[in-house]
């Protein structure tokens, strides 16, 4: 008889519908990889968006052990949080100072990343009543999503009427197409921050993201802001990914059952099955950001991938049938031995064994969305070699 007795404490992971293990030595190599690489310059860790999805508390604590002392977060929340864990670290806010957001820079030593010409008026004037304080300037070179226009930029640097308390620490830009090393956008977006760089001589330059270090040493100048390698994605399309996977999430079987040839799968009928099968309802949907677009059938949005997408389970991978729903995903086990998946057991969605990647190919997006759609309904694990 199967005993189903309440065991004394409930081990939360162990019984989760869906679980995140997160590596953090993986993190920490990625990090040390990604500094190699950058040569000369220093390496920074991006660790917005609550560090890719992964927890900024735990990341950031483990990237700041492991050497880092130069961070990016997007808000002044996250610099915030990322204090606690970074004590002596530099943390610099992408999207810059907002009126009423000025003590909480102050009091947690954050770094505006000063990026329209609002932001620098406010910024003078923040200066003017409270005296010297860094920031940095972000100036566009052909991305048009932020930054100061370069003319401005330049004609700053020259400016002998600006205050003396206006202290940059970095000057900074952001390429457009640094996943296709062939663009001609790389260097002129290169040529363009080279001009930057001379005007503002003796402050430290960053145009490298991660998939600019992979540019080569032209594009590492003085610091560089590797986020998505860090945890594991891709940022080069069409290279071979040598970054270690991070994040591995998995959700639980909750039945597996038998269904006769002809049956239609899902809502809407999107699939019918051409043979008897199997089918392993699993604990996950697109409310737990496994997207929709990877369904096996019905989803007009995604073209690329016509199967939609994989879980991997009793080491092999399944795809997944009919349509994802908000809670729950099937996957067609039928190809594997008999009793090799039961109830209770896991797919891995994404991870070691079922690249993140490939999985954003899937759905039609990028790793980047994948791991920071997940949410907030599963159970996280952090493991570390000894
Ligand atoms: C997000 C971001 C990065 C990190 O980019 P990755 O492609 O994840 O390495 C660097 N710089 C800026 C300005 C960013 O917004």
């Amino acid at each position: 008889m199967t005993d189903f007795s309440i065991p004394f404490e409930d081990d939360l992971f162990a019984s989760a519908g869906l679980r995140l293990t997160v590596d953090l030595t993986a993190l920490t190599e990625n990090w040390r990889d990604m500094a190699r690489r950058s040569g000369a310059a220093r390496a920074a860790a991006v660790v917005k968006a609550d560090a890719y999805g992964v927890g900024i508390e735990d990341a950031g604590e483990a990237l700041y052990l492991a050497g880092a002392r130069d961070f990016f977060v997007a808000t002044v929340d996250e610099g915030v949080t990322l204090r606690l864990y970074a004590p002596d670290a530099r943390i610099f806010v992408l999207s810059g100072i907002w009126p009423g957001t000025e003590r909480r820079f102050f009091e947690n030593d954050l770094v505006p990343v000063i990026s329209s010409d609002e932001q620098l008026a406010f910024w003078m004037a923040v200066l003017a009543e409270y005296g010297d304080y860094p920031c940095a300037l972000h100036v566009d070179t052909g991305f048009n999503r932020l930054g100061l226009h370069i003319d401005d930029a330049l004609a700053l640097a020259n400016d002998v009427s600006r205050p003396a308390s206006f202290a940059p620490v970095l000057v900074m830009s952001h390429l457009a197409c640094g996943d296709d090393p062939s663009h001609a956008m790389n260097q002129r977006q290169l040529e363009s921050f080279r001009r930057v760089n001379a005007a503002y001589e003796g402050i430290d330059a960053s145009l490298a993201a991660s998939a600019g270090i992979f540019l080569g040493e032209d594009y590492h100048f003085d610091l560089t802001r590797p986020g998505i390698s860090l945890y594991g994605g891709e940022a080069v399309s069409g290279m071979v990914n040598p970054m270690r996977p991070v994040a591995t999430a998995e959700a639980r079987v909750i039945q597996v059952r038998t269904v006769e040839a002809g049956e239609t799968v899902s809502y809407g009928r999107a699939l019918q099955l051409g043979r008897n099968s199997r089918l392993a309802i699993v604990s996950a949907g697109y409310a737990d950001g496994y997207m929709r677009s990877q369904s096996s059938g019905g989803v007009p949005l995604r073209q690329t991938v016509p199967q939609g997408g994989q879980g991997f389970i009793a080491g092999h991978k399944v795809p997944v049938a009919g349509r994802i729903t908000m809670d729950l995903t099937i996957f067609d086990i039928t190809d594997l031995p008999e009793n090799a998946v039961r109830a209770g057991e896991y797919v891995e969605l994404f991870g070691k064994n079922m690249p993140l990647d490939e999985v954003a190919r899937a759905a039609g997006t990028i790793g980047y969305e994948i791991l920071t759609s997940m949410g907030l309904r599963h159970e996280r694990r952090y493991v570390a070699e000894e």
